[in-house]
């Protein structure tokens, strides 16, 4: 089973369910029975309380429109903790989705975060962090695979996804490989050769899983650095879906 941990809807916020049927025709071409979705429906990079609640709802909506096929994140953020732990409780504690997802408002390093990823521990649930390196420099608040491994050494009992191996995944998977409750997607970015491999290298199989960050990238691109990676079967399973299916409790 092909889990694709990393998706982005857009679409108008009363079109949800247009959205949800465009995008499964081309995950059922690719044999992908699994989508989890997050940060609603545009990308908003410094949302307000009431932005991270509806962005939230969104996903809510988008995973009720085709149960068996998407899983959901609440969109969590340190400039709003009091929301955020509120989203938390309302749709993961007593309701259907599966984790949170921080994304570029403030360094996943700051201890605004700590609220946020020590509810997510108590909970049971990954938090998938969106990570990079940027050789042009980051965005001010954009976390670093340093920054994950900060927020990681502080919350051991949570597991943590570091979105797109950080960017500069060479860099990125070597910084995470010793912290174990951090496992990488392989998502965004070119579709280049030894991604897949690496990470499996450095942090194990187990701890590698496959995601597209589409719609800004196309799913064929992202699982071709899967399919096409020089590992056994067998890991190839656990980064296909297996290792997603445990970490976010599927
Ligand atoms: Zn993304």
């Amino acid at each position: 089973m092909i889990v694709d941990c990393h998706i982005h809807l857009y679409g108008e916020p009363d079109a949800v369910a247009a959205s949800v049927e465009r995008l499964l025709p081309y995950a059922d071409r690719l044999d992908i029975a699994k989508l989890i979705v997050s940060l609603g429906h545009a990308l908003c990079p410094k949302p307000d309380a009431a932005r991270i609640a509806t962005d939230t709802e969104y996903v809510v909506r988008a995973v009720e429109c085709a149960p068996d096929r998407l899983e959901g994140l609440v969109y969590a953020s340190p400039n709003h903790v009091d929301m955020s732990l509120k989203l938390m409780e309302r749709h993961i504690a007593s309701g259907p989705l599966k984790g949170v997802k921080l994304w570029i408002c403030r360094k996943c390093s700051d201890p605004a975060c700590d609220p946020i990823a020590a509810y997510a521990g108590e909970l049971g649930v990954p938090i998938l962090v969106h990570t990079w390196m940027k050789s042009t420099g980051n965005s001010p608040g954009e976390s670093t695979s340093y920054d994950l491994l900060e927020l990681a050494t502080r919350h051991p009992q949570t597991a943590f996804v570091m979105a797109h191996s950080g960017g500069d995944w060479e860099r990125g998977l070597r910084t995470v490989a010793d912290q174990t409750n951090i496992c990488a997607d392989i998502c965004g970015g070119d579709p280049e050769a030894g991604q897949t491999e690496y990470g499996v290298q450095w942090l194990g199989a187990e701890r590698v899983l496959y995601g597209s960050d589409a719609t800004g990238r196309s799913l064929a691109s992202q699982l071709g650095k899967v399919i096409g990676a020089s590992i056994s079967d067998e890991d190839r399973r656990l980064v296909l879906g297996e290792n997603a299916v445990r970490v976010f409790g599927l």
